[in-house]
């Protein structure tokens, strides 16, 4: 059986503890204000002034927040949310009964 995997790129750990603690929300400032939106929004809009801030970057670099995007791309084909939620599964119990492994 072959399980190797194309393409495979290496993975360093510190892109997996970048997503591991990318916050649930991003703190844009404008007009003197501070206020939250998701991280992976591409745009907010000032509450005070409405005008429409940039919020990631499209620059030739990479974020971490690119990986999720490509990772919620992956989940939008059939049969992977079921996936998913097995894995989630799985890694929520193991985490439970073995907390020093942390996400596996
Ligand atoms: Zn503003």
């Amino acid at each position: 059986m072959n399980l190797k995997r194309y393409p495979d790129p290496e993975v360093p750990e510190e892109l997996l503890d970048a997503i591991r603690s990318l916050p649930l929300k991003r703190e844009v400032e404008h007009c003197g204000q501070r206020f939250v939106v998701s991280p992976f929004d591409i745009y907010a809009t000032c509450p005070k002034c409405g005008i429409q801030l940039k919020t990631r970057s499209f620059s030739a670099t990479t974020e971490v927040e690119d990986v999720f995007d490509a990772v919620f791309e992956w989940m939008n084909q059939p049969g992977a949310a079921e996936l998913v939620r097995k894995r989630k599964e799985l890694s929520k119990r193991t985490k439970i009964e073995h907390p020093k492994w942390g996400y596996c």
